[in-house]
């Protein structure tokens, strides 16, 4: 196929992929019955779909091929069971190539006569049930491919052995406070190419790992018409990992690790992103000549490391035991799930202190500005609908961002409200600082100028 088609057809699926993707496909976290469902109703004349062997809790790990031709591709994802983006992408993956327009027959008759794509989507189904990172013996997977203790461990070594691909992409979430170093940009995607070998030698099937990525990284910048913030991860050797065990028996590897857009909620830019990587990888596997300029262009990825917090407020003065002092307080918000499809954010004050070589999604200059507790309503109320009635932005003008509820029976879908609920026997202790709530008052004129609610910040209007 010629490059002007390729890349014609990238364009398309780019600009398209609204109307090309799975619409069923839309919980940021698919659950594995989903998956499951999904799996079984794949037309069987056009994917290869396999049991591969069963998790600790007994449920099924499939592997599904795609494809005749010669390149192998392994594709992977979910090892570690709350990384969920890319078994999105790689769902989106099937549902293209069963109900792609027609205007896409060329595209994906040229993917299976050149390439044979063998996926297998959540490696760790029961950590994906549990939204846990470990299996269900809390093993961590990627820390097991020496030992194989785990069923799943086994089941992706022994797939692994018998498919012996060209190419393996190993797909995980990264901590959304990751950031490229040298920009101090957050990061989107960011890649390896694992090392085999303690001495990180450069062997064939890393330099063609290496090329891999260049090329993704190329077009997916040529793409999307705007800056993608992609970065570069260590690539210190870990025995243990999977990763670095596959590079080491001559697949070329790429960790491909889905980051964080700001105000990305539901992750549908980095779902697109991984199913964009997937395309490209099975289009331009047939066109990869590495040469010494592609190490160059590798390393120019930047580094990434933890840097960020969802808010920073900056040189606020704090009172603590009678004395004044001036801080920076990062504030991060953490998932916490309440069964198996809801969840909420709980914020808290994760450091404190000099964070001037740290950076925020949001950040709140505080200078001349008192962290204090907020004040609480003065009445109690029944239930969250009298919370929802209160109008809360008068309260948060008085400083106040607590209520005390009633009942026992508190429900964290209270958190959705900029009011902190209290239990009526408790009072907000300020010490705790945690979840973050506090308000923001200008040192001079005694204003409240933002309220932090469970680490979400809201400007006061006066
Ligand atoms: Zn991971």
């Amino acid at each position: 196929m010629e490059k002007d088609t390729k890349e014609k057809f990238l364009k398309t699926i780019c600009n398209n992929f609204l109307n090309l993707q799975d619409t069923d496909n839309y919980f940021r976290f698919p659950s594995y019955d989903f998956l499951i469902q999904k799996i079984t109703s794949l037309d069987k004349n056009i994917f290869r779909i396999e049991k591969l062997g069963k998790s600790v809790e007994l449920r099924d790990i499939y592997g599904i091929k795609f494809g005749k031709g010669p390149i192998k591709i392994m594709a992977w994802s979910q090892m570690h069971g709350d990384e969920p983006t890319a078994t999105r992408a790689i769902l989106d993956f099937f549902y293209f190539i069963q109900n792609h327009p027609e205007e896409f027959d060329d595209l994906i008759n040229y993917i299976s006569q050149k390439c044979t794509i063998l996926f297998v989507p959540m490696v760790n189904p029961d950590g994906a049930e549990h939204h846990t990172r470990e299996n269900a013996w809390d093993i961590d997977l990627n820390r097991d491919a020496l030992r194989l203790t785990a069923p799943e461990s086994k089941i992706l070594k022994m797939v692994f052995d018998d498919f012996q691909p060209e190419y393996s992409l190993n797909m995980h979430n990264q901590s959304k406070y990751y950031g490229c170093e040298s920009t101090g940009e957050h990061v989107e995607l960011s890649f390896l190419a694992t090392a085999p070998d303690k001495e990180r030698s450069l062997t064939v099937s890393r330099k063609r790992a290496i090329s891999l990525i260049n090329k993704i990284v190329e077009k997916i910048n040529a793409l999307e018409n705007q800056h993608i913030p992609m970065g570069k991860y260590d690539d210190k050797f870990e025995p243990r990992a999977f990763g670095d065990n596959f590079q080491a028996e001559n697949s070329g590897l790429v960790l491909i690790e889905s980051g964080y857009v700001p105000g990305d909620e539901n992750e549908e830019k980095l779902r697109k992103l991984n199913f964009l990587s997937l395309i490209i990888t099975c289009l331009y596997t047939d066109d990869l000549d590495y040469k010494k300029k592609d190490l160059q262009k590798y390393n120019e990825l930047p580094a990434i490391s933890e840097f960020y917090f969802d808010v920073i407020v900056r040189n606020a003065t704090l009172n603590q035991d009678g004395k004044q002092f001036i801080a920076d307080l990062g504030i991060k918000r953490e998932l916490v799930w309440q069964g198996k499809s809801k969840y909420y954010y709980f914020g808290f004050i994760s450091e404190l202190g000099d964070l001037s070589t740290l950076k925020g999604f949001d950040e709140i200059d505080a200078t001349n500005c008192i962290i204090k507790p907020v004040n609480t309503y003065n009445k109690s109320v029944q239930n969250i609908d009298e919370v929802k009635s209160l109008n809360y932005k008068e309260l948060h003008k008085k400083g106040i961002a607590s209520v005390k509820m009633d009942r026992l029976s508190l429900t964290k879908e209270s958190t959705s409200m900029p009011l902190n609920i209290l239990p009526i026997h408790e009072d907000w202790s300020p010490e705790k600082l945690s979840p973050a709530t506090f308000l923001i008052e200008d040192s001079i004129s005694g204003e409240t100028k933002f309220i932090i609610v469970n680490g979400v910040y809201f400007p006061v209007n006066p």
